[in-house]
């Protein structure tokens, strides 16, 4: 795919690529990535930019890691492809890893994506109630801005309407509250009254809608996608507790937060709490191949254990679990862990945060929230108001950024009128150069916003 030149390759992208979230092919101008090392990504005019968005939240060591590289070659050679329904090393030893990260006893059932580790989630749930003698309870509890995935299940569960509303009738069964947006909070709330009036939000459904017919929650320690949503920590707990009074599965998903993007292991880390099962994806292998797993806690495995035939889970996913991408999880988790980049996530997270203080003067910065090194800038027209900012000043940002050779995101719910976040998500592996480049960029471009 080398020696073709940049204009053949921008026609050839046009005549026959559709890419992912894309206006109509003959507008696309995409940057063509030709090559990334550590925190860079280079175009293919040799242009240079520093991914403050790690791809799309996932190359948490940094680009061009050879061990990663070698991971996948030795395994290719050594043993390609064999399904899940029998078993291989690098499986086995993922598992078992797995299990070291989250702390607890869980079983691992690997896909291939993040979609697709929700649909698991909400099959294993369906069954395990099912199994359990409760085989009404099918509904589950999202929140509105989460985002959970594109296939049918895992869209269903999301709460951002602009991606949904093409697609439906989608999958009955999944009911939607509020997440606790704490910058939005209702005037004279304190954040942990308000967090708390949220999670109560969900055990007032789960009683509305009738307890038996609930199967789960499904929330991610932080909402990413839907706006950088950092909830106080008795949020996090409450549900917890509100969903073992009832009876109902909590599943966390963990397709942004794992892997040490929050500054722990695992977002849930952060607040104290067991999840009855854990979803993941990005960074499990920093991106470098398609990997995600559905860990599931022993006491919910436990119900499929004496099964008739019948009974089985059945669920099969050709290249799930694949053993070079299982190899390269593996390594990176070694590399994580050699290079203590879980705590370095929670440093970095730190300095950033003290480093943007001085960006809350700008007249348009409502609200910088983070957890760990993942940060969303909220942009409003009036700080009064808290009106978000129109489009045309984020692309602008945005757009500044890109030409001073940094990469940042935008997110937040279109359709809500909210689409007026910046987030930031830089490799953990990032240098403090890299650091250093990041924060002065974004304090020159914030400063020729004023
Ligand atoms: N859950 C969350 C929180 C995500 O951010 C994403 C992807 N952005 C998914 C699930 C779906 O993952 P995938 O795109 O790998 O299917």
């Amino acid at each position: 795919v080398n020696n073709v030149s940049d204009s053949t390759l921008a026609e050839k992208d046009r005549k026959h690529l559709w890419h992912h979230i894309s206006p109509y092919n003959e507008k696309q101008d995409p940057m063509v990535v030709t090559e990334a090392s550590g925190s860079w990504i280079t175009d293919s005019e040799g242009k240079k930019y520093l991914d403050a968005m790690s791809g799309l939240w996932c190359v948490n060591v940094g680009y061009g890691r050879e061990e990663l590289a070698n991971a996948a070659y030795e395994q290719l050679k050594k043993m390609a492809y064999y399904p899940l329904t029998q078993s291989h090393e690098p499986a086995i030893l993922l598992a078992e890893k797995l299990n070291e990260w989250l702390e607890d006893d869980y079983v691992i059932f690997f896909s291939n994506s993040g979609s697709d580790a929700n649909e698991v989630a909400f099959k294993v749930t369906r069954q395990y109630h099912a199994q359990n003698g409760e085989p009404n309870r099918f509904k589950f509890i999202a929140r509105y801005r989460g985002y959970h995935g594109s296939s049918m299940g895992a869209l269903s569960a999301t709460g951002q309407s602009q991606r949904k509303y093409k697609y439906e009738p989608l999958v009955s069964g999944f009911l939607h509250v509020r997440p606790p947006d704490n910058y939005r909070r209702p005037e004279g709330q304190t954040v942990e009254q308000f967090n708390l009036e949220c999670a109560a939000d969900i055990e007032q459904k789960i009683i509305w809608e009738g307890k038996e017919s609930i199967a789960g929650v499904i929330m991610e320690p932080a909402i990413t996608g839907g706006g950088i949503l950092v909830p106080h920590p008795v949020y996090v707990k409450k549900v917890e507790e509100i969903c073992k009074k009832h009876g109902v599965l909590l599943i966390i998903d963990e397709v942004i937060c794992g892997f040490g993007r929050t500054g722990k292991k695992f977002g849930f880390q952060n607040y104290d709490i067991k999840p009855d099962i854990v979803t993941m994806a990005k960074g499990i292998t920093s991106g470098y191949l398609p990997l995600s797993a559905t860990a599931v806690k022993k006491e919910v495995y436990e119900k499929f254990k004496n099964s008739s035939e019948y009974d089985h889970f059945r669920h099969i996913n050709t290249f799930g679990g694949n053993p070079a991408a299982c190899a390269v999880a593996l390594k990176n988790l070694e590399l994580m862990e050699k290079e203590n980049l879980v705590d370095r996530s929670r440093q970095l997270g730190e300095r950033l945060k003290e480093e943007l203080e001085e960006l809350k003067d700008h007249p348009n910065v409502g609200d910088i929230r983070s957890l760990g090194f993942l940060m969303g800038i909220e942009l409003v027209k009036d700080k009064d108001t808290r009106e978000p900012a129109p489009p045309s000043l984020l692309s602008s940002i945005i757009g500044d950024c890109k030409s001073r050779g940094l990469i940042i995101g935008k997110n937040g719910d279109t359709v809500a009128g909210h689409n007026n976040i910046l987030a930031l998500s830089p490799p953990l592996s990032c240098t403090d150069e890299d650091f250093e480049f990041i924060v002065s960029t974004l304090k020159r471009v914030f400063n020729s916003h004023k």
